[in-house]
């Protein structure tokens, strides 16, 4: 299984430490989302953070597309 955290509120916000949380399988692409909770202090990495905005955009509004993203960007190295 792999899984990738990321913080959907802002810094400022009183929800800082609720985060998005995706499991799944490389192989069949199941996946499972959940709400998270990461302490303020913990930097978690941001796999989106060189992407053109539009394209950030696009993939967060779409759980499979991310999903599918974040698999081909996480792929073991052959
Ligand atoms: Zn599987």
């Amino acid at each position: 299984m792999r899984s990738y955290q990321y913080r959907f509120y802002p810094a400022e916000s009183p929800h800082y430490e609720r985060c998005i949380g995706f499991s799944w399988c490389s192989g069949c692409r199941i996946y499972t989302g959940a709400m998270v909770h990461v302490p303020r202090n913990r930097t978690l990495p941001d796999v989106l953070a060189s992407l053109p905005p539009e394209q950030r955009e696009r993939l967060k509004c779409s759980e499979v597309r991310l999903i599918e993203y974040l698999d081909s960007r996480t792929e073991d190295p052959r």
